[in-house]
Parts: structure tokens; C-alpha cells; sequence
């Protein structure tokens, strides 16, 4: 049962001004619906998004589901929340490969380096990753690693409360004992047990039974004493003790990845509802569609990746936000050079518009008004957009709507009063923002031409490196360091800067 927050229907959004009655609808993968979004607490969300498992490099598709949770961050901010944003790391649970070898533990004998180095790395550059695409960094990203003993009490009660079994120092969560089980994903227990892919283990109950607690063997990296012996928790438990810790035992929007579903969002409800005595553990599951190449989900298992840190060499964080923030984030969108050189082109035009908008000189010019009645329509229009479901490609749409008029005015017209100048011009800075976008920025020094040319040649130094031929390739670093540019070797490629 729903607590408080539910009865203030009708007294929508206290926060906002007498008489702006609006309503924010969200799509729950759980009921299958649009539903009004009220949450728990007036004027406060909870939100838990899962985070990565920190063992490799961010690729384009956790790009997708991070700028989409980003955007809905915004968006709830924009309306009056404050919200509360937990995004935890994955840095021990999730990480057996189909052999049964630990991903962290194989990694980290590739890389040379200990296993908790490993994951303090990539967790690093994850969030270097993010900052550079403009993603708002979630108030506390706690890691399954600092959590043990949370965990570990966590297991301990559903063992008491007849949830869960040990069998030699695994222990299991019994899914026939949560009647409940299945209702997000909407596979039945049977199906389930066909689909496993994995062999069962011999100690399970049931099939379809979770780990909660892993026996750990000699060569996995990170194991801690527990009641049940040596070993180290299952994926699932982290997230429904981290978010029962740092939000409370119900949340207002849980979000994840569409894969993440099943069987980790089920078994997280399963975990959390049986833990509290079934209160519902999420008000609203928000889950993103997949970023997808060659009609394949992108994907580090299936090597069709491409990493963040590639992408951003080629195109700049606006474009590549750009490119996301066209589709809405429930429908698949397709990797290919051609769908970002499109998106690339399609927001130069938006930001030339606001250049050419820039260069009026501070006059009144010819139909203003019809001009200012727009921007209020095009306000309205993104609001309407983004509350219906968050829907990213209507919002941009209205503002694309506008540039037309806009583009139409600054043919015919010199001059703009400093007034509306600065009010268009505070529109696309608001409304852009909460799409993440610079709209209004200059670009940096050089502007786009420069970044592909240093592309191109940062190429054609790797080819010169890959043929052994250093000498050349210390030349041009050193004839860049003339000009004023600083190359910087990475173990992705290069990346550069002005001195
Ligand atoms: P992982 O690090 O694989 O656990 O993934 C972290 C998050 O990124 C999860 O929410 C995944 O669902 C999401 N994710 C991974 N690949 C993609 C993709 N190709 N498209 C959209 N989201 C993805
Ligand atoms: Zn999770």
C-alpha cells in the first residue's frame, strides 16, 4: 500500500504557482501504463538507477541509459523536486563470465594490476566518461564493496523469515516462497527455468532460485568471512539494500537498462518486498530501450561496442547528446557514422540559428511580437513534451519549430531589441539545458574544424606508432607542442588539449 504522498490528488504540485496546473505522466514497465506521477513524499523523489560494473571502459549504450536517467534528473528538478539520486557501482557480484571465470579477476591478471586497482580505475574513468558528456554526477554512487555487512543482514533476515536457504555455504533465494515473482517481467517460473541458460546448480531448490551469498572458490578476488563461510554476495542483493540504506525501504522511480528487468529487477523486487513484508518496493520502473548496432544490442559481450572515449575523439558531447535526446528513451535507437553525422549537422543548424540570432545589433525590429508570442508557444510546447513521459524528440521539436521563425525573422531583419534578444536567447539556455545541451556556448577555441583535424591527425600518428615508427610520431608531438597543443597518450588513444 501506497502511503501518504497518494492522498494529495488534486493538490498537484504545491510548489508551483497558483493556477499553473500541470501533470507530469511517467510510463511504469511494471503496470504497463502511463501513470500520473506522484511521489511518495510531496515534492520529493527517491530515484535509483543501477550503475556499471566497473571492470572495463563505458561504451555508447551505458551512454544511452546514463543520458537518459540524466535528462529525467533535470526535468524533475525543473519541475520542483528535489530529488535524491542514487547510482550505485558494481565492483564485486556481477561478474562471472559464461566459463564461470570472475571478469574483475580476469581483467585485472590481463592488466597486471590488483583487482581493487582495477575497479578504482574504471570507476574513475566512468565518471570522467560522464562528466564529459555533462552527466549530473548522482548524490552518492555507494559501492557493493563498501556494503558487505548491510548485505550480509540483509541475508540474514530472509533466511529467518523462511525466504532463503544455505546449502554449503551458498545461500539461495527460494522464488516459490515470493508469490509474487514474476510481475515486472512477466515470465512465469517455468519459462524461466527453460530460458536458464547456465547450468543449475545442484544445491537449488528450484530452478529458477537466485544466489544471495556465493561460496567463493581460491581464484575469486574479493571474498569476506560471513556466517555461511568465505565467499561474497549475489548481484541482485546490493541494489535493494543500498536503496532501502541511502532512500528508504520504498523508492518513487527505479531505472535501469530494459536487460536489467530480468532477472536483476526482479529479483531485486523479490529481495525488497520480501524483506519489508511486501510493501511495494518501487512506485514507478522506468526502464530504457537499447542503444543497438547492425540491429544487435550494444554490448561489451558481444564486442560491438564502441567506447565513449572513441566517440568522443570524433564527435563533441553535444552531438552525441544530441543524437540520444532525438529518440524518445523507451524506443531502440541505431548506432551507425551516418545517424551522427545527421544528428551532428541537425544541431549545427539549431546553433547557427542562435548565432545568426546573436549577431542582431540591439534595435527593435520589424514583427517582434509575433516573434515573443513564440517563445512563450515554445515553452509550453517543451513542458508538454517533457511531461508527457519525458518525451525528448517532441521537446526537441518545439525548439526546432522556433528556429524556423527565428531563421525567418533574421533574413528579413538586423536588428532585435536587447529585451527579446535576451529573452530567446534564455529559452534555448533553460530549455537546452535540461536536455544537457550548450545551445547559447561559443564554441571553444577553434571550433569543430580544429577538433577534426586533430582527429585526423592523432589517427595518423597511431598508424605511424603501430608500424613502429616513434621517431615520426615524437616529431609531430613535438612540432604540436609549438603550436600551442598538448598531446596526451591514453591507453584508448590520444587526447589533446591547449597549452
Ligand atoms: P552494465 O555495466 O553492463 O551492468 O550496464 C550498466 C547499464 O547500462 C545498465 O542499465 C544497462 O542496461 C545499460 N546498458 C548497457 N548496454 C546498453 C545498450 N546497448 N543500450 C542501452 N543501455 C545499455
Ligand atoms: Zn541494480
Amino acid at each position: 500500500m501506497w502511503p501518504a504522498a497518494d492522498r494529495h490528488r488534486g493538490v498537484r504540485f504545491p510548489f508551483l504557482a497558483l493556477g499553473e496546473q500541470m501533470s507530469l505522466k511517467v510510463y511504469d514497465s511494471l503496470s504497463g501504463k502511463l501513470d500520473e506521477f506522484l511521489p511518495l513524499k510531496k515534492g520529493k523523489v527517491g530515484m535509483y538507477v543501477c550503475g556499471p560494473t566497473v571492470y572495463d571502459w563505458a561504451h555508447l549504450g551505458h551512454a544511452r541509459t546514463y543520458i537518459a536517467f540524466d535528462i529525467i534528473l533535470r526535468w524533475l528538478k525543473h519541475r520542483g523536486f528535489s530529488v535524491t539520486y542514487i547510482q550505485n557501482i558494481t565492483d564485486v557480484g556481477h561478474m562471472r563470465e559464461d566459463s564461470g571465470e570472475d571478469k574483475i579477476g580476469k581483467k585485472s591478471s590481463e592488466e597486471k594490476i590488483q583487482p581493487m586497482a582495477l575497479v578504482e580505475k574504471y570507476m574513475r574513468e566512468y565518471f570522467r566518461d560522464m562528466d564529459s558528456l555533462g552527466v549530473i554526477r548522482p548524490d552518492i554512487s555507494p559501492r557493493a564493496t563498501g556494503h558487505i555487512i548491510d548485505m550480509i543482514q540483509a541475508v540474514q533476515k530472509l533466511i529467518e523469515k523462511g525466504y532463503a536457504y544455505e546449502v554449503d555455504g551458498n545461500v539461495f533465494f527460494d522464488v516459490s516462497k515470493f508469490k509474487d515473482y514474476g510481475k515486472l517481467s512477466k515470465v512465469n517460473t517455468e519459462e524461466m527455468a527453460a530460458g536458464t541458460r547456465f547450468e543449475v546448480h545442484p544445491d537449488k531448490r528450484n530452478p529458477e532460485d537466485f544466489a544471495l551469498w556465493k561460496k567463493a572458490k581460491e581464484s575469486d578476488p574479493f571474498k569476506w568471512p560471513s556466517p555461511w563461510g568465505v565467499g561474497f554476495p549475489g548481484w541482485h542483493i546490493e541494489c535493494s539494500v543500498m536503496s532501502a540504506k541511502y532512500i528508504g525501504e520504498q523508492i518513487d522511480i527505479h531505472g535501469g537498462g530494459r536487460d536489467l528487468k530480468f532477472p536483476h529487477h526482479e529479483n531485486e523486487i523479490a529481495q525488497a518486498e520480501a524483506l519489508t513484508g511486501k510493501k511495494p518496493f518501487v512506485k514507478y520502473w522506468l526502464h530504457t530501450e537499447f542503444l543497438k548496432i547492425n540491429g544487435e544490442k550494444m554490448a561489451k559481450s558481444l564486442g560491438n561496442y564502441v567506447t565513449l572515449r572513441q566517440a568522443l575523439e570524433k564527435y563533441d558531447a553535444d552531438t552525441l547528446r544530441f543524437f540520444f535526446t532525438s529518440t524518445h528513451y523507451r524506443s531502440p535507437i541505431d548506432y551507425s557514422e551516418k545517424n551522427l553525422e545527421q544528428a551532428r549537422r541537425s544541431l549545427e543548424s539549431l546553433k547557427n540559428s542562435i548565432m545568426l540570432l546573436k549577431r542582431l545589433t540591439p534595435s527593435k525590429g520589424a514583427k517582434e511580437e509575433e516573434l515573443e508570442k513564440q517563445v512563450k508557444k515554445t515553452r509550453e510546447e517543451f513542458e508538454k513534451a517533457m511531461d508527457d513521459d519525458f518525451n525528448t524528440p517532441g521537446a526537441l521539436a518545439s525548439l526546432f519549430n522556433f528556429s524556423r521563425t527565428l531563421n525567418s525573422f533574421t533574413s528579413k531583419s538586423d536588428s532585435m531589441s536587447p529585451e527579446l534578444k535576451e529573452k530567446i536567447l534564455k529559452m534555448f539556455e533553460e530549455l537546452g539545458g535540461i536536455l544537457g545541451l550548450r545551445l547559447t556556448e561559443e564554441k571553444k577555441a577553434g571550433g569543430e574544424l580544429v577538433e577534426r583535424i586533430m582527429g585526423i591527425l592523432i589517427k595518423a600518428r597511431e598508424e605511424l606508432r603501430k608500424k613502429g615508427e616513434w621517431k615520426a610520431s615524437d616529431e609531430i608531438r613535438a612540432e604540436l607542442k609549438k603550436a600551442g597543443v598538448a598531446l596526451n597518450d591514453e591507453k584508448v588513444g590520444a587526447s589533446w588539449k591547449f597549452e
